[in-house]
């Protein structure tokens, strides 16, 4: 989306970010770029008799880089698609991918709807005739290319796909993993739905764990009490909302939605105000905070963490030199333009950028691909094993303190915690966990030691192109 003249479209502001990383790097003639362009971008359109008419849909499966694959990204619903934008979140996808070490190549789809504007059964036959036109071209398949949700999608949608491709590959038995992000009971996995938020909340919690970093960006402590503006209270937004002021202390003061914004100083209550959208369409009428019709114009407000997880280009040169939050954390994909990167670089604002900061989704869509391949649900062989063991140390312990006693019995919570095995969601939060630190720890250390670099947006591209350089390289391209 292009918000100014002067502004590059979406996928050239990737391409600058790409390109700033990768004169850092020294890649062999040519390498870069290969790396960069788009390896193939399909359009189908295609008719659905709807309401006695035929519609006419368009529709795009873009593929950015088969250095691995399968190749991997979500299927957008918004009257926004276009191929630019496509591209530009499949080579999103590709560095992503890269720098959280899921075995993935980019890509990315879209439908041009406004999913609003269809009810639940006519969703339906337009999913399973889009996924029809990309399964017939190799489009969706467990090993070479697999989509899952994004802005206006979800596991409904993910579940009429899989659907899809198991009825025309009746005797694939991978079948399943040909779309991740599908309900448990259709072959999902535990923690996929809040899988981005999750990652999103996991980020923020490992940058505070690093005070030369909170310093950088000119703030102190943990994240108690600080004051978050949030935008977009759709999946990623309302799950990272929800678990930040739910479990970190953290006071969500603003909420931007399409119709406008919603303030409380003391917090807002997340859970309450999402069931008032999802009942209601919007925030404006919402009674426990104040409205605020210019919704955008909130972007500017004074907080700590500003969170912006609805589209791209939100920030850009029109009000980056306004923004006051001196930590901007990407939960949505390219929220902030090229331009508008380096004012609010130059004014020392910290970003963290997309390609690490929702990487929870594709981490978690990696889970599921892995279950579904190994027709397994994780944990299953080894939890009541794990129990009893921890059960021969808590009879040992216990017969060990009545021989001296009984006078440092256990609290009876931390029998109970400590004796549960870990079941799928345990372990799935623990895999997310483990993978945003580790990818946390490889940005970081380009960020503080290699020269040239200034941003963790630079140096995550570092990390991500040099990943995928190697792969080219190793192959003989
Ligand atoms: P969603 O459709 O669930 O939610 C988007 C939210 O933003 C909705 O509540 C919508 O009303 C709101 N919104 C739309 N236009 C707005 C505007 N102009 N101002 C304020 N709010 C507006 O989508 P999502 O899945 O949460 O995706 C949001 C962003 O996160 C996208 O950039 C997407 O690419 C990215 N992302 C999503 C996932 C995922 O797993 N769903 C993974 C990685 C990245």
């Amino acid at each position: 989306m292009t918000t100014n003249r002067a502004e590059p479209s979406f996928r050239e502001s990737v391409d600058l970010m790409f390109n700033r990383a990768a004169a850092l790097l020294d890649l062999p003639p040519g390498l870069e770029e290969k790396i960069r362009v788009c390896n193939s971008t399909y359009t189908v359109r295609f008719g659905v008799k709807l309401r006695g008419r035929v519609q006419t849909f368009t529709g795009y499966r873009s593929v950015h880089s088969e250095h691995t694959e399968p190749v991997k990204g979500g299927i957008r619903y918004s009257l926004g698609v276009n191929q630019d934008e496509v591209e530009a979140l499949a080579a999103l996808m590709t560095y992503k991918c890269a720098l959280v070490e899921a075995p993935f190549g980019g890509s990315k789809g879209g439908l041009c709807i406004d999913p609003r504007e269809y009810d639940t059964d006519e969703l339906e036959k337009i999913t399973r005739r889009f996924a029809y036109e990309l399964i017939k071209r190799d489009l969706i398949d467990p090993a070479q290319n697999v989509p899952a949700p994004d802005m206006g999608t979800g596991e409904r949608e993910m579940a009429i796909i899989a659907d899809q491709y198991a009825r025309m590959n009746t005797t694939d038995i991978n079948a399943r993993a040909c779309v991740t992000g599908k309900p448990p009971h259709a072959g999902g996995i535990k923690g996929r739905v809040e899988a981005t938020g999750r990652g999103v909340q996991y980020a923020l919690q490992e940058f505070f764990r690093h005070p030369e970093d909170i310093a950088k960006a000119g703030l102190s402590g943990s994240l108690d009490g600080k004051r978050v503006i949030v935008q977009g209270l759709g999946n990623v937004g309302y799950h990272a909302a929800k678990f930040l002021s739910e479990e970190d202390g953290s006071i969500i003061t603003y909420v931007i939605e399409r119709d406008g914004a919603i303030h409380d100083r003391n917090g807002l209550d997340i859970e309450d105000l999402h069931n008032w959208i999802s009942e209601h369409g919007g925030v404006k009428g919402y009674p426990n905070g104040q409205y605020i019709e210019n919704g955008s114009a909130v972007l500017e407000e004074e907080c700590d963490i500003l969170i912006p997880a609805a589209l791209e280009a939100v920030i850009n040169l029109s009000n980056a030199a306004n923004i006051k939050a001196p930590l901007i954390i990407e939960a949505a994909n390219g929220p902030v333009t090229a331009g508008a990167n380096d004012i609010l670089l130059e004014k020392g604002t910290v970003i963290i950028p997309d390609l690490y900061a929702n990487a929870g989704g594709v981490t978690v869509s990696y889970f599921e691909w892995v279950k579904n391949l190994s027709h397994i649900r994780f944990g299953r062989m080894q939890r009541r094993q794990e129990e009893s063991r921890h059960q021969l140390i808590v009879d040992e312990l216990e017969r060990l303190d009545a021989h001296l006693g009984g006078k440092w019995s256990m609290t009876p919570d931390f029998k109970q915690k400590y004796l549960r095995g870990a079941g799928e969601l345990e372990l799935v939060r623990s895999g997310l966990d483990d993978t945003m630190r580790e990818a946390y720890a490889a940005m970081q250390e380009v960020w503080h030691n290699r020269e040239g670099v200034k941003d963790l947006r630079t140096a995550g591209f570092v990390v991500a192109v040099s990943r995928v350089a190697s792969s080219y390289q190793a192959k003989g391209i």
